[in-house]
């Protein structure tokens, strides 16, 4: 069995590691420039990075709990323990009494991906920068297409991809797709911004619910002191993650101007004095988060040998694209998985 996996994030390349150990043969296919997806960070300079996807996980699933003491053991993840609030009013910062143990990738959010990655045997081969933009039946085969034409055919396709880039490559499933192009996805913008000396916070990390009276309400949703996470450097680095509604408004806003707001948000919710940061950078996520995400595990069809995982697929988060990656692996094995249990908080956005 050769089986392809469109999208080398936390679904996919666990998908492979799976395959992998029972001895199957995968093709891994990502159109970024390296693996992770939404666990992406952005780097800003030799060892400097900014978690501008995935902030922080939780964990939940004894399954997953297993995966997470590896990448503890590697020294790829760590316990972060933030010093949280929310903030609902300008300047007005309570404590947050929502104490769950929250992990985080070191010294980068990419890096347990990374580390799977770097445990892939011969058996897979994973070929990035290559966007796959048809998915197509032949015979007893998939043809799995590049939008530069190039082709390759496989015995099963797994899309390990958010859900409407799924449904866009299952048009010749029609059951599958249908249940796809029914999961929408929210956009997220994301801004990274470095100063040159440490603002005088309090916190390290807030949820932002500023109330609708105010010059910013709902730019802001989340912050977060990058330098307050293990294994990061001292820069005074802040991720700001904006609002849902106010992203849709904005979602194809110039991203110089999105920044600017986004940083007056920052000052007008922390309530410190204005100064200069010495870099900004923004990033458009068209698909952040699941809206209503599924509790089957996977989506497969066991005649046609094609399915869908990923966060989407399994009550969202890192640790559900962990388990529908898993999930995915068993059905392309031919077995039935039993995650057909009640889904994963979706509260837990760490
Ligand atoms: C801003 C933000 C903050 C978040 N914060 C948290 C958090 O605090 N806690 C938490 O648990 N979760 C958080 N999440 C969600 C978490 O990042 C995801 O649940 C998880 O990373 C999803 O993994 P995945 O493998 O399912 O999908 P992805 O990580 O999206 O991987 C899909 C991969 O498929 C590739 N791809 C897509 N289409 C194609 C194609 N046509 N051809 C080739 N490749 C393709 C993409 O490049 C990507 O690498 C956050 C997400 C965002 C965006």
């Amino acid at each position: 069995m050769h089986a392809a996996i469109i999208g080398a994030g936390l679904a996919g390349l666990t998908c492979a590691r799976a395959l992998q150990a029972r001895d199957h043969r995968v093709t891994l296919f990502d159109r970024g420039r390296a693996p992770g997806g939404r666990m992406s960070s952005r780097r800003l300079g030799p060892d400097r990075h900014a978690d501008h996807g995935t902030r922080a996980f939780l964990v939940h699933d004894e399954r997953f709990a297993g995966q997470v003491d590896e990448w503890l053991k590697s020294g790829v993840a760590a316990v972060w323990t933030p010093e949280l609030v929310m903030i609902d009013g300008p300047g007005v910062a309570r404590p947050n009494r929502f104490k769950s143990t929250r992990y985080v990738g070191t010294p980068e959010m990419r890096a347990p991906i990374i580390d799977l990655a770097n445990q892939l045997g011969t058996s897979v081969t994973l070929h990035r920068g290559r966007n796959i933009a048809g998915v197509h039946h032949s015979g007893s085969h998939w043809v799995v297409q590049d939008d530069e034409g190039e082709a390759a055919a496989f015995d099963a396709v797994a899309l390990a991809v958010p859900a409407p880039n799924a449904a866009a490559l299952l048009t010749e499933v029609p059951h599958l797709h249908a249940v796809a192009s029914a999961v929408p996805m929210t956009p997220a913008w994301a801004a990274t911004v470095v100063f040159p000396n440490r603002l005088p916070i309090a916190f390290d990390a807030a949820n932002v619910s500023i109330g609708a009276r105010h010059e910013h309400a709902g730019v802001l949703a989340w912050m977060d002191r990058e330098s307050s996470k293990p294994g990061r450097t001292s820069d005074e680095c802040w991720v700001l993650h904006a609002g849902e509604e106010w992203t849709r408004d904005h979602i194809n806003d110039d991203a110089e101007a999105v920044g600017a707001q986004m940083l007056d948000a920052f000052f007008s919710a922390t309530g410190v004095t204005r100064s200069e940061p010495t870099e900004i950078h923004t990033h458009r996520w068209r698909y952040a988060f699941p809206v209503a995400p599924l509790c089957d595990g996977c989506l497969w069809d066991d005649q046609l040998l094609i399915g869908a995982c990923g966060d989407w697929c399994m009550g969202s988060r890192v640790e559900g694209a962990y388990l529908s990656g898993l999930a995915m692996a068993s059905r392309v094995m031919g077995e039935r998985s039993d995650f057909l249990e009640p889904c994963l908080p979706t509260h837990g956005r760490a």
